[in-house]
């Protein structure tokens, strides 16, 4: 299992960020959230999961 968000259906809303810094941050042009620590299995995945407007965070 390994969190991955996909660059086509992210908006770059950074709700993900928001919700859980230690597995997201925005990419160096401030555009496209990326994952930074994919084996993570904090409770705020699954919330930023639950939240992300465009669905484009997945658990592969
Ligand atoms: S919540 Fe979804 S759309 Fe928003 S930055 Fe994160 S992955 Fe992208």
């Amino acid at each position: 299992m390994a969190i991955v968000i996909d660059p086509d259906e992210c908006i770059g809303c950074e709700t993900c960020v928001e919700l859980c810094p230690e597995v997201f941050e925005m990419d160096s042009d401030g555009e496209k959230a990326v994952v930074i620590n994919p084996d993570s299995t904090a409770d705020c995945v699954d919330e930023a999961i639950d939240t992300c407007p465009s669905e484009a965070i997945s658990k592969g």
